[in-house]
């Protein structure tokens, strides 16, 4: 057996593994002005993502089968996410997926693609049919107090780092910002290469997974000065709030 490694790579899947958002798109296919009224007040910070997907999930359609197949057809893969897991297991490094979306469907769209089992650990949360029919997301993976993340991220991050793993982070959201910036290298694009800039950190921009391979990995570093929240203890600082 071959000794699992000195890096750790936590990942995003909506808008970074895949081209595009499937949660989003889901919400705004079926969730008409509500999903953007709710958008406006998450991207304004008024409200945080454990909120969104309670509200979002209300305006799907209760099938669930319709909503993986319409996944399973939008779905694009990120150039490169191939040949990066390929080079992350011959450099032995260990690959997670921390998902703060609907969730159901990141399983079936990385098989589809032949890509499920080069995954170590998906961390996620999930949507199912409550006791009245209607659609529920549960997050198993929140931070038992936090309000603010479905999916605690950083503690994913801050686990990996205690074991004595720099962690890669590799994202695109704003809500990428708890886990990334526990993080020893952040690869921003988009939104969280936004917020990166707002707190006047450090990250690796990146267009696909081809360049993710070729980054220097980083050193551990204690992050706890610049995080913006304890995954170990309240969880979000009070000074950043979510607004
Ligand atoms: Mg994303």
């Amino acid at each position: 057996m071959t000794a699992k490694a000195d890096y750790t790579y936590v990942i995003d899947f909506d808008g970074t593994i895949t081209t595009n958002d499937l949660s989003s798109e889901l919400a705004a296919h079926y969730g008409g002005p509500i999903y953007k009224e709710t958008e406006e007040r998450y991207r304004r910070r008024e409200i945080p993502i454990k909120e969104w997907l309670r509200q979002i999930v209300k305006l799907l359609p209760p099938d669930l089968e319709l909503l993986s197949g319409k996944s399973l057809q939008w779905a694009e893969i990120r150039p490169g996410f191939n040949d990066f897991l390929d080079n992350a297991r011959k450099m032995n490094s260990t690959v997670i997926i921390a998902s703060d979306g609907f969730g159901f469907y990141i399983e079936p769209v990385l098989e589809k693609y032949n890509l499920l089992e080069k995954v170590d650990c998906i961390y996620r949360n999930d949507t199912r049919t409550g006791e009245n029919g209607s659609l529920k997301v549960v997050t198993p993976h929140a931070h038992k107090t936090c309000s603010v993340c479905g999916n605690c991220k950083a503690s994913h991050v801050v686990r990996n780092k205690e074991a004595g793993k720099p962690v890669i982070y590799i994202g695109d959201g704003s809500n990428d910002r708890f886990g990334a910036f526990w993080s020893d290298r952040i690869c921003a694009r988009d939104r969280l290469a936004e917020a990166c800039k707002e707190h006047h950190l450090s990250y690796s921009s990146w267009d696909d997974f081809y360049d993710i391979i070729n980054f220097e990995k980083p050193e551990l570093k204690d992050c706890s000065d610049h995080s913006l929240c304890l995954p170990r203890g309240r969880g979000i600082k009070e000074e950043y709030g979510i607004k």
